[in-house]
């Protein structure tokens, strides 16, 4: 943990129905090659993640998905725009990077279930690649930091 001071991070979907402010020092963002990930997000899904709070507006135009046992994934009931992958019982948010207003502030920083990736594309990033076990393993070792 650094000293950093948290700042106000905020995102909105497509058509802005749905918006969210968190308070974080975090920059990374993490790419995700699952399946699940793939068909929901049409591509890799990049996540912005934050273990906290998270205050939306426009929160009754929140669509909300039980995608496992374990989680769930929300969309915008409007545009349609992926918002946010949700460990149950947890304050664990996987944000969609693509909803960030700064997306400037994001650095890439872990590609994980890189066992699942197609192999149509590849990231450049010279990141960490994660299979899904081992991602899942690193992941209960340290909790949702
Ligand atoms: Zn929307
Ligand atoms: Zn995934």
């Amino acid at each position: 943990m650094t000293s950093e001071p948290s700042s106000t991070v905020t995102g909105h979907c497509l058509c802005g129905a749905v918006s969210y402010q968190v308070e974080t020092q975090k920059k990374d963002a993490d790419v995700c090659h699952c399946g699940m990930c793939r068909r929901w997000s049409a591509g890799p899904y990049i996540a912005f993640g934050h273990n906290g709070p998270v205050a939306f507006s426009g929160a009754e135009n929140i669509g909300v998905y039980k995608s496992s046992e374990w989680a769930e994934r929300a969309f915008c009931k409007v545009c349609g725009s992926p918002l946010y992958y949700h460990l149950l019982g947890s304050e664990f948010y996987a944000l969609s990077a693509g909803t960030l207003d700064d997306q400037a502030r994001l650095s890439l920083s872990k590609q994980i279930f890189i066992d699942e990736k197609p192999d149509y594309y590849e990231f450049a990033n010279d990141t960490p690649k994660l299979t899904g076990e081992e991602f899942i393993a690193a992941f209960q070792a340290e909790g949702t930091e």
